[in-house]
């Protein structure tokens, strides 16, 4: 039996990251919306409340811009400077996180590969663009752009409807406990939690596999095709596949 049918994986810090020079991004934003400069962008991050909402990133960092200027005695339009921000970041400039192209060759040798992320697509197309992912996965779902974002089972039952797998036979990676992790067990599929450091423990959301990078995935995937009737390598004959997972 196969250990996993279809693999899917979340984009922003799971296949990729952002490529960008903040200092730069952060000094071109006033210029762009006309405000004399004040703070640092380190000043800013701690100053944004939660994840970022895919639907209102103007008004999230808006709220963030409000609270920095209020620090520095600055009378300003916060969200003119949001809209400035996201204006002036170039959403293709985006690299491979290490082992994510090997990750996602060990997962079209498997079955269907997908993508399911939180944006909306007006903004993550360009990053999918740039990496060239469009050729190597079967479905990209962008869930800012549903009713209902991650953790909510909707995105990841529309996921494996296009993948045309059933949930439980599902692999999805992601970097988030939270969205990634929780809405895959939302939905019934099985997950792997890439954790930013090895420090990090998974607490409550108990993900299914753990790793380090996604050089990872292609042993996790490898794991247990033994029982597929594969002539078992020294090394995967050594390890037992797990019964139950
Ligand atoms: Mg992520």
């Amino acid at each position: 039996m196969r250990r996993f049918a279809a693999v899917a994986f979340d984009l922003d810090d799971t296949l990729c990251r952002h490529d960008h020079d903040v200092d730069a991004l952060y000094r071109r934003a006033f210029e762009e919306a006309g405000v004399e400069p004040f703070g640092e962008p380190e000043e800013l991050w701690p100053l944004l409340a939660g994840p970022p909402d895919p639907d209102d990133r103007v008004g999230y960092r808006g709220a963030g811009f409000a609270r920095l200027a209020a620090q520095h005695g600055r009378d300003v339009d916060p969200v003119a400077l949001a809209a400035a921000f996201e204006a002036v970041a170039d959403e293709s400039r985006v690299a491979y996180l290490p082992g994510a192209t090997e990750a996602l060759a060990a997962a079209a040798a498997a079955g269907p590969v997908g993508v399911l992320t939180n944006g909306p697509e007006d903004r993550q197309r360009a990053k999918i663009e740039a990496l060239g992912l469009d050729d190597l996965v079967d479905a990209i779902v962008y869930a800012g752009d549903l009713p209902r974002r991650k953790p909510h089972a909707e995105p990841f039952e529309r996921l494996t409807a296009a993948l045309s797998v059933d949930a439980e036979e599902t692999l999805y990676v992601g970097n988030s406990l939270s969205y990634d992790v929780a809405g895959a067990h939302n939905a019934g599929l099985r997950s792997a939690w890439l954790r930013a450091s090895p420090d990090d423990a998974p607490g409550a959301y108990g993900p299914d596999h753990v790793v380090d990078s996604l050089a990872e995935i292609a042993d996790l995937l490898a794991e247990g095709r033994g029982a597929d009737g594969r002539e078992p390598g020294g090394e995967a004959a050594a390890t037992e596949p797990e019964e139950s997972r």
